[in-house]
């Protein structure tokens, strides 16, 4: 598992300043939340991570190497937002398999033997060959993680992707991705607005506000009351 490392992070948008120096170290393996109110950078800061954005400052390093001009698809990062819907023309199957566009399947498998492998992780088994308009909202979004996984990223950014789905869905589709983000050991920055739910999952979070990070620590420690 790789660590990722922010330093004196800075990404300005014309005269609005959305990251104003941000210092984060996610350790390897761990499940690290982002948690703040809307505006406050969180998307920002995946963003830069994935390569999305160019920042205007500073640096993001993923396993120690900087990121500086690395595109997108060669940081070994994979990611799930909110909106970055499944392609409606596509099956399911085909969906994941776009996961694999810049990249061979891991360990020599195929392409069908991964997207397989990839539908029995999120627990969809036998779901390949389905319209993406036939799933619930929680089978599509564990639908785009199968398909965030496939060319076995080292990184995984998750933005908000159970906020479109009702609460008792988001709990159940939480604590899958939980226990699949253990069993693949996979470092994991995860973005939501929801107090409730960073301390529910996170092994630590990071309280942003107004561009910048307040506080970062087990979510214990960050909410106890004062
Ligand atoms: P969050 O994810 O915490 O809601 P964002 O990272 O989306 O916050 O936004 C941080 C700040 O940057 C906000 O003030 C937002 O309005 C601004 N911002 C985000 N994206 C853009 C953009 N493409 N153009 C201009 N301003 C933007
Ligand atoms: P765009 O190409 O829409 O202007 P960017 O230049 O920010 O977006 O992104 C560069 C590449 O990153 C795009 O080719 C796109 O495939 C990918 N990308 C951008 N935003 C997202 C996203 N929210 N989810 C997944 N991939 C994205």
């Amino acid at each position: 598992a790789a660590d990722v490392r922010l330093e004196d992070l800075r990404v300005e948008y014309g005269s609005t300043t959305a990251l104003d120096g941000v210092d984060l170290h996610v350790e390897p393996g761990e499940f690290f939340t982002l948690v703040g109110p809307s505006g406050c950078g969180k998307t920002t800061t995946l963003r830069a991570v994935a390569g999305f954005e160019s920042p205007t400052g500073g640096s993001v390093a993923i396993g120690g190497e900087p990121m500086r001009g690395v595109p997108p698809e060669a940081r070994g990062v994979g990611v799930v937002f909110q909106n970055y819907a499944l392609f409606p023309h596509m099956t399911v199957a085909e969906n994941v398999g776009y996961g694999l566009r810049f990249a061979d399947p891991p360990g020599g498998a195929s392409r069908e033997e991964r997207v397989a492998e990839l539908l029995d992780l999120v627990d969809l088994p036998g779901f390949g060959e389905r319209d993406p308009s036939t799933l619930s909202g929680g089978q599509r979004q564990r639908v785009s993680l199968a398909r965030a996984l496939a060319p076995g990223p080292r990184l995984l950014l998750l933005d908000e992707p159970m906020s479109a789905l009702d609460a008792r869905l988001r709990e159940r589709l939480r604590v899958q991705v939980r226990e699949i983000q253990r069993e693949l050991a996979i470092t994991t920055v995860y973005v939501t607005h929801d107090q409730e739910e960073a301390l529910a999952v996170s092994d630590r979070v990071a309280v942003m506000n107004d561009g910048g990070v307040e506080q970062v620590g087990a979510p214990r420690d960050v909410y106890r009351q004062p």
